[in-house]
Order: C-alpha cells, then structure tokens, then sequence
C-alpha cells in the first residue's frame, strides 16, 4: 500500500510517498516558493537506497495546484519515476493544524469533515487555509482516493477541562472557543508509542513526558498514552522559549506595551511570535550558532540558553506532578535530537527525582532511537527522532483499513 503524504503551507508544500509494506520512503520533496516570480520544487526520489537522485527545478509554479502537479510528474516520471501511475497511491494522508474540538482522531475527509475544518479557520487563520487548498488539489488530482485529515490537535483532545481551561470568564469558552488546544501532536504521539516498544511497554499503561524542542518547542504529559497536559495553547505561542516565539509571559505585559510602547495588537502579537524567544534574547534563533557565540564569549547567547533550558525544566517539574509516575522522558525535534548541551541542562539538578543522565549516552546526536538514561535512573530518558510524515502515512493507513 503506498500512501502521499502532504503537509500543505500558504506558500510551500512538503510531500512524502511512502511504501506502507516496510514503511519505506519512495520519494520524498518539497514545492517552495508557490505564488512567487519563480517556485522551486526539490525531490529526492529513492532516499537512502543506491538510485538516490535528487532534483531541483526551478519554474513558476502559480497556484498549489500546479505544485502538486509537477510532485505527481516527477512521482510518476516514465524514466525516474517511483510509481508507474497515480492510480497506485491507496491514500493521501493530511497535515491540518487545527482540528478545534471537532477531531479527536484522523479522520476520513468528506464535505462534512471540510466544512468543519472550514470552520476552525478563525483558531488558525494561516494554516488551515493552507491545508484546506492541500486538501482541494488533492482531491482533484486523486478523484476515488480516500484522503485522510491528520489534525496537530487531536492528540490532546484528551486533555481533561481543568487542564484545558484557562481562569478567564467562561463565556469566552463557550462563545469564542477559547481553550487549550495544544499542537505538534502527531510528533508526541509517535514518540510516546515508539517509546513505549522500545521499552517493551503497553502504550495504554505508559506514563511519559515528552519533549518537542525544535523551532517550535513543547512538552506533553503522556499518561496511561493519552495526552494528559501539553504546554502550547491556544495559539502555538504558550509555554516553553522558542526559536522566535516568547513561550509564557505575563498577560499584563500586553496592555504595558500597548499603553506604554505605542504598538498596536498587530506589533505585540508579531513581537511575541516573530521577535521573542531566543531570537528576542540574543538576536539568534538557530541553537548551533547560539553555541558558537557562547564559546565566543557572548553573554547574551549563554543567558537565550539559560532561560530555554530552565524553563524545560520547571515544565518537566510540573508534567512530573501531574503524571506521580513517570516512566520516561523523551527528547524529539531539531534541538531535541542533536543538542546534548540543552538535554543536560534541562535536566540538571533532577538526580533526586529519579532522573539521571548518562553523560556519555548523552554526548551524540540521535539518529536512531537511543537510551540515554544510565542504569540507576528510575525514569528512562531516551532520544527519539520524530518522523511526522510517516506518523502521519501511519494514521492514514489505520484510518483506511478500519473504514
Ligand atoms: P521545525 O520546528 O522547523 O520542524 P526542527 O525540528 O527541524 O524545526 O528544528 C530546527 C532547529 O533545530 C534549528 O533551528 C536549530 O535550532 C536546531 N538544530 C538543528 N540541528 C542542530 C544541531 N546539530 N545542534 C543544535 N541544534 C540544532
């Protein structure tokens, strides 16, 4: 059974064909730039076997339609091509990003789940749009296949109302929607199971909290394999410091900078998505120059890392009392895989919880599931990489079969 998988942004489109037999990665690309003068389109056709070929054209590519076109040309291409004809795709998995309360699971789109997903638009104004126009193109050039929703949300549909519910009046709950809905739940859900096979555990007796720390950062709390606490809200801005985003501040800081820096609630929430978090710390938002500069001497640098990995580990302190047991910690994403120095800091100091690293585990990037907990730790820490595309190829299959 193959399945595409599409992760469709206002100006791009990520796509992935996958080989459900032995979950391989069949072709794997990516339609930049849609809209502009001129579009590129990069696919690696046979990632990681011995006829890898990647290619890079550039052309125009006007509309989310014509990208997803010249995807399915170079799929299908009579020499390169990876499939003979589109007919062999069994299903087109989705990415959405905001399923509201609507979706607790991936769901098989018809003109009632596209309306519901219409209807969210207001919860995530950039991306379902997007994803809406994915989902539109897709069901043109794949007329029959069955195309299944994805949401980043669904997840944490589980989270329970005291948890989801912020002290505000409880009007703006019922009227606006106004809740905790949390994101990058397709990552923490994979992680979590892969975590639990790999320490030969039910996923439906498994406590763990896991950690998302890329250019967005978040934290689950994972009990009994459910999402019982994540740290983004309603809005992808909550919670942990991220590469542009504030993470938690002090509501009140809002109205100081509207009554006392003359900028408007268009400036603020720009100010606290795109200048904020380590960037608005130190200039800088990729963690590898972070570390040049600090081995530079730059204080400022030292001081975007401080504030990350501390408030990790407050966030880590709370998910640990809202789980009691906690079975193990997982780090996933950009930062989460590749940055020993931030895995340790976050984690430092928390030898009297159970938590202890294993220095040397910990001195690599993860590339495959790896332990990196030592032996006395009562909590196992372990390095995951997230693969959202083939989480998602793996809902989709699921969702199929069980339809
Ligand atoms: P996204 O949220 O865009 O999917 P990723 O999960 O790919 O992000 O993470 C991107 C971030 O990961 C980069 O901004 C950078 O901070 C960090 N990163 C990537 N590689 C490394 C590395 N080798 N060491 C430290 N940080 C890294």
């Amino acid at each position: 059974m193959k399945i595409l998988v599409i992760n469709s942004g206002s100006s791009s489109i990520k796509f992935q064909l996958l080989d459900m037999q032995d979950e391989s990665v069949l072709a794997s690309g990516l339609v930049e730039r849609i809209g502009e003068a001129e579009g590129l389109i990069k696919c690696t056709l046979r990632p990681g076997t011995n006829r890898e070929t990647t290619t890079k054209n550039i052309c125009a590519v006007p509309d989310h339609t014509t990208g997803m076109r010249l995807a399915v040309d170079l799929l299908t291409d009579k020499e390169q091509g990876v499939i003979a004809d589109r007919s062999e795709i069994a299903a087109v998995g989705h990415r959405v990003v905001h399923g509201g309360e609507d979706f607790h699971r991936p769901t098989v789109i018809d003109a009632e789940v596209m309306a519901a997903i219409e209807k969210n638009i207001p919860l995530a104004p950039l991306h379902n749009p997007a994803n809406i126009d994915g989902i539109r193109v897709a069901q043109e050039l794949f007329a029959g296949v069955p195309q299944v929703a994805v949401f980043d949300t669904a997840f944490h549909q589980t989270i329970p109302p005291h948890a989801y519910h912020y002290a505000i009046p409880y009007e703006l709950y019922e009227k606006e929607r106004i809740r905790r809905y949390g994101f990058h739940g397709t990552s923490h859900k994979f992680v979590a199971s892969e975590c639990a096979k790999l320490m030969g555990r039910e996923l439906a007796t498994f406590n763990v909290i896991t950690i998302h720390l890329g250019n967005g950062c978040s934290m689950t709390a994972v009990e009994n394999g459910k999402s019982v606490d994540t740290s983004l809200g309603f809005t992808p801005l909550e919670g942990l410091v991220m590469g542009t985003r504030s993470g938690d501040v002090d509501p009140a800081i809002h109205a100081f900078l509207a009554r006392n820096c003359n900028l408007d609630i268009e400036a603020i929430d720009r100010l606290l998505n795109k200048e904020s978090g380590l960037k608005g710390l130190c200039g800088m938002n990729d963690m590898r120059d972070i570390h040049t500069a600090i081995a530079a001497g730059n204080e400022r640098a030292k001081l975007a890392l401080e504030v990350q990995t501390y408030r990790n580990r407050k966030y880590i302190g709370a998910f640990m009392a809202v789980l009691g047991r906690v079975d193990a910690i997982v780090f996933t994403a950009g930062i989460g895989e590749n940055d020993e120095v931030v895995r340790e800091k976050s984690l430092a100091g928390l030898a009297p919880f159970g938590i202890v690293l294993d220095r040397k585990a910990n001195s690599q990037r993860i590339k495959q599931p790896t332990l990196l907990s030592s032996p006395e730790s009562l909590v196992q820490i372990w390095g995951i990489p997230t693969n959202e595309e083939l989480a998602i190829a793996r809902e989709t299959k699921g969702v199929i079969e069980k339809d």
